[in-house]
């Protein structure tokens, strides 16, 4: 299978590039690098430098003749988006309608989106479950139902087929150690945990104690992102075979508190990581948890690495080492 990953020198797209790669499919990785690596792309990947912005670039590229995209170029901070959301309207909804239409034009008919339980919104029920309404509560999580919305019309109008991972809380690295590195300027709690751990910055923010949770700290479903890679396998696999769309949650099934990720880090990392209680950031729901009864039935996926310690422990080693190589 020729796939060919928008978005895949970052933080989820290597991972996802592994996959593919472990079972010997043709990749192509196609980046602007503004957060990528050129570093994390594999040598058994050919690397394409282009901006979905660009569509001659994704045109050139796609006339290469692919069977699946998955498309992971996008920004993904919510608390950001509810300060500049022109940046997502442009790069998320504009970027992608330029890489959706050069698909259809060229005849690659499946794609594969990164999607997000941020187009929930505050749940009405938990577990969440496909069915439930889609009403996001930041800027980011509005891109990617719009994007979700416009490929079901593609997928109506032109035949093209697409999968939506709404992926949860994606976490953790590679456990044989084979993505290296970081992410740069990360606004995600674990990332920002690692670097107050490792002194790249005094301390964690804990935005809000006073969530109607357990312990009033924001409660996710942290998925590890090798789990989230092999549901885009299995995902690719799917599209190609019943030639139909899906829309699938990729979650763990069980909620952490932002305390629960700062205390569990300050065990695995042995540094007794500064945290300081702050005001409650726009946009964020108090407690998303998936179920992925739906993953399990259509795909056979199940969340193998996503438990708490394995997420934080992968994360550290990364860390450990990148702190290690400056010092
Ligand atoms: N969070 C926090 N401090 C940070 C970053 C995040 O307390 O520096 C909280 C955030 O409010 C949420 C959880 O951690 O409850 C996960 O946030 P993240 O940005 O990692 O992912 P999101 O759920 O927004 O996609």
């Amino acid at each position: 299978m020729k796939v060919l990953l928008f978005g895949g020198a970052g933080y989820i797209g290597t991972h996802v590039a592994l996959a593919f790669l472990d079972r010997g499919d043709t990749v192509g990785i196609f980046d602007n690098l503004s957060s990528g690596l050129e570093s994390n792309v594999s040598p058994k990947a050919k690397f394409y430098l282009g901006d979905i912005l660009d569509r001659e670039r994704v045109s050139e590229v796609l006339s290469e003749g692919w069977d699946v995209a998955v498309h992971l170029a996008a920004f993904k901070a919510a608390g950001e988006s509810m300060i500049k959301p022109e940046k997502y309207s442009e790069n998320n909804i504009t970027g992608s309608l330029i890489m959706i239409t050069e698909c259809v034009k060229h005849g690659c008919k499946n794609i594969i989106l990164s999607s997000s339980a941020a187009t929930y919104g505050e749940p009405k029920y938990l577990p969440i479950d496909e069915n439930h309404p889609t009403n996001p509560e930041n800027y980011y999580g509005y891109t990617k139902l719009c994007i979700e919305e416009n490929l079901a019309w593609y997928a109506k109008l032109k035949g093209i087929n697409f999968a939506a991972l709404r992926y949860f809380n994606a976490a953790g690295y590679d456990t044989t150690g084979r993505m290296t590195g970081l992410e740069r300027n990360p606004a995600n709690l674990i990332p920002v945990v690692m670097e107050a751990a490792c002194g790249m910055r005094d301390h964690v923010a804990i935005f809000g104690d006073d969530y109607p949770t357990e312990d009033g700290t924001g409660v996710r479903d942290y998925v590890h992102v090798t789990d989230l890679a092999d549901g885009h396998v299995k995902a690719a696999d799917y599209l190609v075979k019943n030639n139909k769309s899906l829309i699938v949650n990729l979650g763990s099934e069980s909620g952490l508190s932002v305390k629960q990720i700062v205390d569990a880090s300050r065990r695995i990392t042995g540094v007794d990581i500064k945290a300081v209680m702050s005001p409650r950031r726009a946009g964020d729901p108090a407690k998303l948890v998936a179920t992925s009864a739906k993953a399990k039935e259509i795909l056979g996926w199940e969340a193998k690495y996503s438990d708490l310690d394995t997420i934080i422990s992968s994360t550290w080693n990364v860390y450990k080492m990148n702190m290690e190589k400056k010092n």
